[in-house]
């Protein structure tokens, strides 16, 4: 089946559901930038589709970056003298500081105090916080929490541990190839290294690897490559390793937050007005739905790694909220609730329709471009379309017929004419059945 159809078929509140399962199935694991949460994340992906396991050791340059050292946790906790955990990772992986060097210490809290990190605009959240590259350790606790110990007498000391090591290692990404008929690629790409966090990572991973599976269904012109990387360091040693290929990709879409009640945004790529940024825009446009669009800049995920003035790819980024424009970004309160089902195969149906624009949009040249070709006389005049379609598909063939100079792609003809891709693909499908259009060798 070719894309249209795996639109048309797609069972929405069925998929999902199952995104959703599989977020809360990943939502538990403690992932970071690098360490056995990553590599379990992309094991549980690997049950769905065929993916690519990459491990790049501890120490690699990968242009001005290095990879780190490999990072791994097995439980922290601060103690109260009763042996309470009044702090305990098990219970919220969100408590460690991303990345916190071990400690195992007796401390009161005026020692400990620098130590711990808390959201006051939301007493009773956990926020997320990480030191990848500067050697720390420390404890993220709701204001709640830390109310609770300024309220013990001063001289109370506490038992503090985290068991954690920080080593040479590798750090790990996933890739998976969906192929297609021709070697061009469409880039996938979503970040693995938040722990527990939904819409911020999750979200993403769900999306991207139930859109893998179904691809893997169709007929494509395109191949897709997915990849399942770490933010900032995971692309960046995913580009520096892919450095000879990256000719291969066409057009790229960062997926992010696309699980959240927000309507649908996209950041467009830094080019502007590549053909990914005209085909998002226009799905987004006749989705019948709000919709933001913003402009590139050099903040948010990895498109601006794939941005970069070396790249300079056509990649953009999908997303419902943008990064740190909802209360509960980088914070506990950004778990699974936060992410509906409905919302999650929302953003699926509409990158399936923009992945349909890209898969056909092709270009024409009308063989018989002095005056109007006579429609009827091939069988054309009021053919198509029922009478809900109105007059639209006739005039999707008048502007199909007018701009198939040889310059213009079908998706150029739509944009142009404010016409939804697909009634401009079915004129020219039309068309060119009729001996009126042939097809351009892109
Ligand atoms: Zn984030």
């Amino acid at each position: 089946m070719e894309v249209t159809a795996l639109k048309n078929d797609l069972d929405l509140e069925a998929v999902g559901e199952a995104m959703h399962r599989f977020l809360v199935e990943l939502y538990p694991i403690c992932r970071s930038i690098t360490g056995e949460g990553v590599r379990e994340t992309l094991r549980r992906i690997r049950q769905h589709i065929p993916l690519d396991i990459h491990e790049v050791p501890t120490g690699t340059p990968v242009f001005d970056w290095t990879i780190p050292r490999e990072w791994n946790i097995r439980d922290a906790y601060i103690k109260d003298p009763a042996g309470n955990r009044v702090v305990d990772f098990r219970s919220h992986n969100l408590h460690v500081l991303g990345y916190s060097v071990p400690v195992k210490a007796t401390m009161t809290l005026a020692q400990l105090k620098e130590h711990l990190f808390t959201s006051p605009e939301h007493p009773d959240w956990i926020p997320y916080r990480t030191s990848y590259y500067k050697e720390q350790w420390g404890f993220c606790l709701s204001q709640r929490q830390r109310d609770a110990l300024d309220g013990q007498p001063p001289d109370t000391e506490y038992e503090v541990c985290i068991d954690s090591t920080l080593e040479a290692g590798h750090l790990t990404y996933g890739e998976s190839l969906v192929p297609g008929a021709r070697s061009d690629e469409i880039l996938i790409s979503c970040h693995v290294c938040h722990p527990s966090l939904a819409n911020d990572n999750l979200s993403g991973i769900a999306l991207a690897t139930y859109l893998a599976e179904r691809l893997s269904q169709c007929t494509l012109r395109y191949s897709y490559r997915l990849v399942f990387a770490p933010g900032t360091i995971g692309a960046i040693a995913w580009l520096a390793r892919n450095e000879g290929h990256l000719d291969r990709i066409r057009s790229g879409l960062v997926l992010a937050c696309v699980g959240d009640a927000a309507p649908s945004s996209y950041k467009k790529s830094r080019q502007g007005d590549a053909e990914i940024d005209h085909a998002v825009e226009h799905v987004l446009t006749h989705s019948g739905d709000e919709y933001a669009l913003l402009e590139f800049s050099p903040y948010g995920y990895d498109e601006r790694q794939y941005g970069s003035p070396g790249f300079n790819l056509p990649v953009g980024c999908l997303m419902r909220s943008p990064p740190g424009a909802f209360p509960e970004y980088h914070t506990s309160a950004d778990g699974p609730d936060l992410v509906r089902p409905t919302y999650l195969a929302d953003s699926l149906n509409k990158l399936v329709a923009v992945l349909e624009v890209l898969e056909h949009n092709v270009g024409y040249r009308n063989l018989k471009p002095k005056c109007e070709p006579q429609l009827g006389k091939y069988g054309l005049y009021g053919a198509l379309g029922g009478k809900a379609e109105g007059r639209v598909p006739e005039l999707a063939m008048l502007w199909v017929l007018n701009y198939s100079d040889g310059a213009h792609s079908l998706l150029d003809i739509a944009r142009k004419a404010g016409i939804p891709f697909a009634h401009i693909k079915r004129a020219a499908d039309a068309l060119h059945e009729a001996g009126l259009l042939e097809a351009l060798v892109d």
